[in-house]
């Protein structure tokens, strides 16, 4: 065994999960060898073939790779498979697919038969358990349940998602979970219709065709006599929600809302800073620092990031002065650690092969237009040498898009020219994060900003192992503020 690919503990038979190992290895048997070392590499080998792939869509990717290989084998526990020989996969992708709708099935059925939703324990509410037999989420929990009415009154009468959680923590007032509240959590609870018996299913909630009238759980719900809220109150929370999120202009990407203001704007250091005041709980916060625009009678003080973590009085910071600050810091450090130095010269390794199977498909459709080959008989051949040098094709972007991110023989010249999403992209890939002490008690509001509150802490990556900068991490996109 020369090479060992492996997607830990992530289900080969899911659309929607990635498995880069897999997708590694195909590009290597397709190519030949392996990209860094060079090793060769004519094929796999597996215990079952199940490890390799489940999906259609990953076993045509498989035999694809195969075949351009010129004869790659596969080789599952004791026996070598003619893998690329077969055309259709030799596991029933059906059955995948009939997993898949029986789960989706049994979801509708049960939210149409206003079943309680299985799952984990909602907060409010009991969970399973089995002796005596109790379905999850069905029963009330009389002690949850005055907090979750609290939290939904306290919504309803205008206070915010953080104010609450605040609140909820404060009294030592655990989630279903046992932790601490944050704002997404309280809104994940008061948003959820269950409390009054509703039900979203794909976004919608579900209704009773003949009536039109939302389809009542047979759960313990909300009653608007006993706890004073229902679904009107819930109905008045969610088109708050809704304008506020029209107001921010993120309601649905690529829309254009007439009423929305400017987009939002993205800050350069957004997600970077991290706040360093000790929370409630005596910890020192490290949450992400989010840009905000300054509005009303704020306006003129200018943009600032804040903290915006319940469990924490907050930082703040003008935008203005920050950037001015942390800017100068990175290119200084742009140009000590990356001025040297060249880019990789590293070629794409599949350019032969791409431009081969481009003239090889032109061959086939000549002989096609000129009568010397039928459709019938070349049109599978066709097909998958479209595939080959699509996702060849694919493979050369992504080539070409890492070697545009490898900050070496850095210019300052160019940061000028840089859009924010890419000053944003070099920014992650050489600062860590930013921790931001709180202003010292006593200091005035008016004091002038002081850069000796700014901790930057930097990416040790040694900028000359070509790995350092292929996957740099992505500062996670903060939540709006509300
Ligand atoms: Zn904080």
């Amino acid at each position: 065994m020369v090479l060992h690919y492996e997607d830990n503990n992530l289900t080969a038979a899911r659309e929607d999960v990635p498995r880069p190992a897999f997708r590694r290895m195909c590009q290597d048997i397709t190519h030949g060898h392996e990209r860094s070392t060079g090793i060769p590499v004519r094929g796999c080998v597996s215990v079952e073939r199940e490890r390799v792939y489940r999906l259609p869509r990953d076993f045509v990717e498989f035999q694809d790779a195969l075949v351009m290989a010129g004869g790659g084998i596969f080789v599952e526990g004791a026996g070598v498979l003619e893998l690329a020989e077969t055309d259709a996969p030799p596991l029933e992708p059906a059955e995948v697919e009939r997993v898949r709708s029986r789960t989706a099935r049994s979801r509708v059925d049960r939210a149409e038969e206003g079943r309680p939703p299985a799952g984990p324990r909602r907060f409010g509410w009991l969970s399973a358990s089995a002796a005596p037999y109790r379905p999850g989420n069905k029963h009330r929990d009389d002690e949850e349940w005055p907090h979750l009415i609290a939290m939904i009154k306290a919504r309803a009468a205008g206070r915010s998602w953080r104010g609450i959680a605040g609140d909820l923590n404060r009294r030592g007032v655990a989630t279903a979970r046992g932790g601490r509240w944050s704002e997404q959590g309280v809104k994940g609870s008061v948003a959820n219709p269950a409390w009054w018996g509703g039900r979203i299913l794909n976004g919608a909630l579900v209704k009773d065709p003949a009536t039109g009238e939302p389809v009542i759980g047979r759960w313990d719900h909300a009653d608007e006599a006993r706890d004073g809220v229902g679904y009107e109150t819930w109905v008045a929370i969610m088109d708050g929600v809704r304008a506020a999120r029209f107001r921010r202009g993120v309601d649905r990407p690529g829309e254009i809302s007439p009423g929305a203001a400017a987009p939002p704007r993205t800050y350069l250091f957004s997600g970077v800073l991290r706040c360093g005041r000790l929370n409630d709980l005596g910890e020192i916060c490290r949450s992400r620092l989010c840009g905000n625009r300054a509005t009303g009678r704020n306006a003129k003080y200018g943009d600032y990031y804040r903290c915006g973590d319940p469990n924490c009085k907050g930082v703040g910071r003008r935008v203005a002065a920050v950037d001015e600050f942390l800017e100068g810091l990175v290119l200084d450090h742009l140009d000590e650690h990356f001025a040297a130095g060249r880019p990789e010269p590293v070629e794409w390794r599949g350019e032969g092969k791409l431009a081969g199977l481009r003239q090889a498909r032109h061959d086939v459709e000549a002989s096609i237009t000129a009568g010397a080959a039928s459709w019938g008989d070349v049109g599978g051949l066709l097909l998958r040498l479209g595939r080959n040098i699509e996702s060849l094709e694919g493979e050369r972007r992504e080539h070409s898009e890492s070697r545009r991110k490898d900050l070496r023989g850095w210019r300052r010249e160019k940061w000028g020219g840089m859009a924010v999403s890419e000053k944003r992209d070099v920014i992650a890939r050489v600062l860590r994060s930013v921790l931001v002490l709180p202003v010292p008690e006593g200091a005035s509001d008016k004091a002038p900003f002081d850069p000796d509150l700014l901790r930057p802490s930097w990416c040790r990556d040694a900028p000359s192992a070509s790995r350092a900068f292929r996957g740099g991490r992505r500062p996670v996109p903060c939540p709006g503020p509300e």
